[in-house]
């Protein structure tokens, strides 16, 4: 007990975090100094019937045993959980959909914060067909996009799954159904406020902290501050027309083929992903315009074979909003599904092994064919997602913002679904490496830090954000965390 104060009074004197060979105290210490120093019992730790449940977020292949998690409601408690962290030797790490596939929004010895009750969203019209909105940093996308639609009829450029958080993607860069036109949702972030590691609240925009302002969107969550808000800006998508082709196994090869050279080059209105399964394939995507000129585009791409066509929807019948449901549902209707709650079930964790990678040439047939076969001897449920560049992506450059990847044709996101606590010899895991090995020669070496993966091993960071970005990040970080008390497995150092 001597030592745990001493350790608290040290580092409140020193303002220093504890280091990592700091001797962990009882879950009753922790409980008693935690609730003592936010003045809130609203945490939860080991002993509580809720732990199993908060201590990861949805993806929880990777296991983690945080001190505790605290639910944060307003900027003031995160003010609070970040000096109490310090305070207690504990590494805070912030929570927003607890979405990660590396499980980094939680960690062993942290405070998780979580940010899931910071859930709200204000619009505000600033044009013909422009709005701002101001959004709380715990608010999931499906949230987000009913409240801009009720709020005004608005749109906005994030992610596809209604249950990912606004933080974690904006973050990482964030890509999604109207990227080709808008970008990522990073480039359509206007402002933020953020809590520093020392405790101090700060507004952050091209004119306000301009250097965290860039490393913020797409440079690595979890590294220079807590998000509290953000300021995204919106837009209107008055014609969209959606669609998703399903096709049977035999025609996998050629619509790969088709794909590749003709979406990444394409109207950039138009973003689709092409999913190959080891059962057929599947074809999804929007395009903001007409359903005849789409007719003619699907035509032209070479994705309307004459035979095996399992599936053909198309619809000119969704609103911004039912565009969102339909990528879940095929129906514009069905928007229900994007209302998600602020804190997910038990139920729905999952245990899944993801993996991505981008490719910046036309491939041949021989390499065409070695995804083809690879995703034909995969287990069952696994897939390989593609998604084009081009369009808007190939108007920035790559030091605009920390994404560093505008320049590349397409990425391929690969995943394996995998029981909990899965041995990492199993056939599953071991058809995921093979498969990663045998694209070497295709793949360009870059990866998406939002489709983070441990394995990237210690280059992680030039892997993610490019040298010339990542050595940028190095320096903001010196600069904003120079005690490098925001930290997680792949954050970004200080040297
Ligand atoms: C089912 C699914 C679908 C997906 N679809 C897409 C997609 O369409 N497009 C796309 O681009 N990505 C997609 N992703 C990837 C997703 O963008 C990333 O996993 C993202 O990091 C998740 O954000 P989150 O807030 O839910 O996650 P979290 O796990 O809460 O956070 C992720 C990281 O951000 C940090 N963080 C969280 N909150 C804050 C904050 N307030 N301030 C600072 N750092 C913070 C965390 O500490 C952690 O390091 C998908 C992921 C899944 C699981």
């Amino acid at each position: 007990m001597m030592y745990f104060l001493l350790a608290i009074v040290s580092a409140k004197l020193f303002q220093v975090h504890l280091p990592y060979n700091y001797r962990i105290p009882t879950v009753n210490q922790t409980k008693n100094a935690l609730t003592s120093c936010l003045g809130s019992d609203n945490v939860v730790l080991p002993i509580d019937n809720d732990y199993q449940r908060f201590a990861s977020g949805e993806r929880a292949r990777v296991a983690r045993k945080p001190a505790a998690i605290y639910f944060a409601q307003s900027e003031f408690d995160v003010i609070k959980a970040v000096n109490c962290s310090r305070q207690l030797g504990l590494t805070p790490i912030p929570r927003s959909g607890g979405h990660s596939y590396e499980n980094l929004s939680s960690g062993d010895n942290a405070l998780v914060i979580d940010l899931s009750n910071i859930n709200y969203v204000r619009v505000f019209n600033v044009g013909k067909d422009e709005g701002l909105a101001f959004v709380g940093a715990g608010t999931r996308l499906g949230i987000l996009y009913t409240e801009i639609y009720n709020q005004g009829g608005y749109n906005f450029n994030g992610g596809t799954c209604p249950s990912v958080g606004i933080a974690g993607l904006i973050g990482g860069g964030g890509y999604g159904t109207t990227a080709r036109s808008k970008g990522l949702a990073a480039d359509r972030t206007v402002g933020m406020r953020a809590i520093l590691s020392n405790g101090t609240a700060v507004s952050i925009s091209s004119t306000e902290n301009p250097d965290l302002f860039w490393a913020l969107r797409g440079g690595s969550s979890g590294s220079f501050a807590i998000v509290t808000r953000f300021a995204i800006k919106l837009f209107k998508t008055p014609v969209i027309t959606m669609f998703t082709l399903k096709y049977d196994k035999i025609h996998s090869f050629g619509l790969l083929k088709n794909w590749i050279s003709y979406f990444p080059t394409a109207d950039p209105e138009l973003t689709t992903k092409f999913n190959l399964m080891n059962n057929g394939s599947i074809l999804q995507g929007q395009y903001n315009g007409p359903m005849r000129k789409l007719n003619a585009i699907l035509k032209e791409s070479g994705m309307v074979p004459e035979s095996g066509i399992i599936m053909d929807v198309r619809t000119d019948k969704c609103d911004s909003l039912g565009a969102k449901s339909f990528m879940w549902t095929l129906s514009c209707k069905k928007v229900d599904i994007l209302k998600v709650p602020p804190q997910l079930p038990l139920h729905e964790k999952e245990y899944g092994k993801y993996k991505m990678d981008y490719v910046s040439k036309y491939l041949s047939d021989d390499e065409i064919s070695i995804i083809v076969e690879g995703i034909n001897q995969s287990p069952s449920g696994s897939w390989i997602q593609i998604e084009a560049l081009g369009g808007i992506f190939s108007k920035i450059s790559n030091t605009d913002t920390p994404y560093n990847h505008r320049d590349s044709l397409f990425s391929m996101q690969y995943r394996v679904p995998l029981e909990k606590d899965e041995a990492p010899t199993s056939y599953k895991y071991e058809w995921i490496y093979h498969f990663e090995r045998s694209i070497q020669g295709i793949v360009n070496g870059q990866h998406y830090q939002n489709y983070c993966d441990l394995d990237l091993g210690k280059d992680y960071g030039e892997k993610y954000f490019g040298k010339e970005n990542f050595e940028r990040l190095k320096r903001i970080k010196r600069s904003y965390d120079p005690l490098n008390v925001f930290r997680n497995p792949q954050s970004i150092p200080l040297q």
